[in-house]
């Protein structure tokens, strides 16, 4: 989309030219630049120091051959990809995912939003973010470990503690995070709190897991409650994915009295108008590893549907997005949005296309960009790394009590950032302002480090 001003176009023509056909980072880029527009009128100093300019380069972008054998004994090559983006705020943080779609622009545009993400949260956190192109799908347990063990060979010369710590994201949940750990800890001879996303019996955190689901869900609750004066209770909701995220997403919504209808895989959705049951999904995705369409020999009243994306026809107050990127483009937008949808939140990163947010903010549907919605997960990852470096933890109850005034302050952060740059309930811009104010703070504070 163009830009109204000058400088920032100027600095997304060269990000485009600096990296040439990466539309997913060019998009994620142009939205934050678009955001920043009345930051920069109001401060001049912003553009003197650089700061957006130095901002959209990465400080360090690692991409390495990760050789592995199969269960054949056939050697497989796939591409690893570390992306350390910024560091102002603390050591580089963010997940590392494992699917066929990534690339050096996946990489790039989900570590620059993890920049944004991780300052709202107000934690000491830098962004980054990491994976490779290879398909955990279908692959044994044997495989997964033997890939891991190669990826963290390289990796292990890049990362730290206190230098950058990744952890989840798509493909990566706490068998690639254990196999991950070991084989950093047989190198590097440490037990340290290097990843997040650990199991509990090597440092990792309570509601770790929950976090990003539980998360997106306060957040829209503090949507509806602060904005409309209403609540989820009672509405019908909508969740795409049926990964972590989308799992305790879909927990938490039917805990807060909502009503769960529809949830998906990238081959098809389930629809379950008596409400979804959860344990049954977690049952069917999280043990047996399996397809989403076995909910329906579970529960045989239940509909199964080809292409995914249908999901966004059924009628729904709430839509809460989990799967992955562009996922909910501008024809479905249209459809929610006669459908009579109220709220619309991001659990997944960027998984709603420009023209889709725009058609939501116009008709004044609650929009909850990913940067502030989904921050739920990684801000837990920043306690875990507070407990590691205490050698102590803390109990559920203590861990979810600060994921809760984590996620209301960042709706506070960005509601208030929007009233103060006059667009009101416009939380994009109010969560791009915000995140971004916090980082270039610090980078003016540190000189031309970086
Ligand atoms: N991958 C998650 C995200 O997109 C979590 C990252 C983390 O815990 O470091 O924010």
């Amino acid at each position: 989309m163009e830009l109204k001003n000058k400088y920032m176009e100027e600095v997304y023509n060269s990000v485009c030219l600096r990296n040439p056909g990466e539309t997913e980072f060019h998009q994620a880029v142009n939205e934050v630049l678009e955001s920043l527009i009345p930051v920069i009128e109001k401060r001049p100093d912003i553009i003197e120091e650089g700061i957006i300019d130095r901002m959209v380069e990465p400080e360090r972008l690692i991409m390495f051959r990760v050789p592995w054998v199969d269960d054949k004994g056939k050697i497989r090559v796939n591409r690893g990809f570390r992306v350390q983006f910024n560091s102002a705020l603390g050591p580089y943080k963010g997940g590392l995912r494992l699917h066929p779609t990534v690339n050096s622009s996946v990489i790039k545009f989900l570590g620059f939003e993890q920049i944004f993400k991780n300052s709202l949260t107000g934690l000491p956190m830098g962004g980054g973010k990491g994976g490779s192109d290879f398909d955990p799908k279908g692959k044994s347990d044997n495989e997964v470990m033997r890939f891991c063990q190669s990826f963290m060979t390289e990796l292990s010369k890049h990362i730290g503690a206190d230098t950058d710590v990744p952890a989840g994201d798509i493909g990566v949940g706490s068998r690639e995070i254990g196999y991950l750990f070991g084989q950093y800890k047989r190198i590097r001879n440490e037990f340290t709190g290097v990843l997040t996303g650990k199991a509990l019996c090597s440092g990792g955190s309570l509601i770790r897991t929950e976090a990003t689901g539980y998360g997106l869900l306060y957040f829209t609750e503090e949507m509806f409650n602060k904005i409309n004066q209403d609540s989820i209770k009672g509405k019908t909701v909508i969740i795409s994915g049926s990964g972590n995220v989308a799992i305790y997403a879909a927990e938490k919504a039917q805990e807060m009295g909502g009503r769960v209808v529809a949830m998906s895989d990238s081959s098809g959705y389930i629809y379950d108008p008596s409400g979804i049951k959860v344990d049954i999904i977690k049952q069917i995705k999280e043990k047996e590893r399996k397809r989403i369409k076995e909910y329906t020999t579970y529960v045989k009243e239940a509909e199964y549907h080809e292409d995914c994306s249908g999901i966004w026809n059924i009628k729904c107050q709430v839509a809460l997005p989990c799967a992955t990127q562009n996922e909910l483009d501008l024809k479905s937008a249209e459809i929610l949005v006669k459908n009579g949808v109220l709220a619309v939140a991001e659990g997944a990163n960027m998984p709603v296309t420009p023209e889709a947010i725009e058609l939501f903010q116009k008709s004044g549907v609650l929009f909850g960009p990913a940067k502030a919605a989904n921050a739920g997960g990684v801000a837990t990852s920043g306690l875990e790394m507070s407990q590691n470096s205490m050698r102590y933890f803390w109990t559920s109850e203590e861990v979810d009590k600060k994921l809760k005034e984590i996620m209301v302050g960042i709706f506070d952060s960005a509601y208030n950032a929007s009233k103060e740059y006059n667009c009101p309930g416009d939380l994009v811009v109010g969560a791009n302002i915000a995140g971004f104010l916090r980082v270039a703070e610090a980078m003016k504070w540190q000189g031309i480090a970086y």
